[in-house]
């Protein structure tokens, strides 16, 4: 798992490989009210891409990666990576 986060300014889609953060520009009007869409990451694991909402990107939420194959969960704290231990 990558360890930091790479943040693009600009959606270019060949450059999001794992742990790419990508901020929407309609961030926080889609998704639920309480705690909206707010970036596309790639998961820092696999690569996978996914949105992350706004609790998830402040770090009180853990990411949890959509892929079957992927079993990765982590938090972001601040540019980090932090997987999520065990509880
Ligand atoms: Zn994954």
């Amino acid at each position: 798992m990558v360890a930091e986060l790479n943040i693009l300014s600009e959606w270019i889609p060949e450059q999001m490989g794992p742990g790419t953060l990508f901020v929407l520009e309609n961030a926080g009007d889609i998704g639920e009210k309480e705690d909206p869409y707010w970036a596309v990451l790639s998961c820092p694991s696999c690569g996978t891409l996914g949105l992350i909402t706004r609790k998830q990107m402040a770090g009180l939420l853990p990411v949890i990666c959509g892929s079957r194959e992927c079993s990765a969960q982590f938090f972001i704290n601040d540019s980090n990576i932090v997987p999520r231990k065990p509880s």
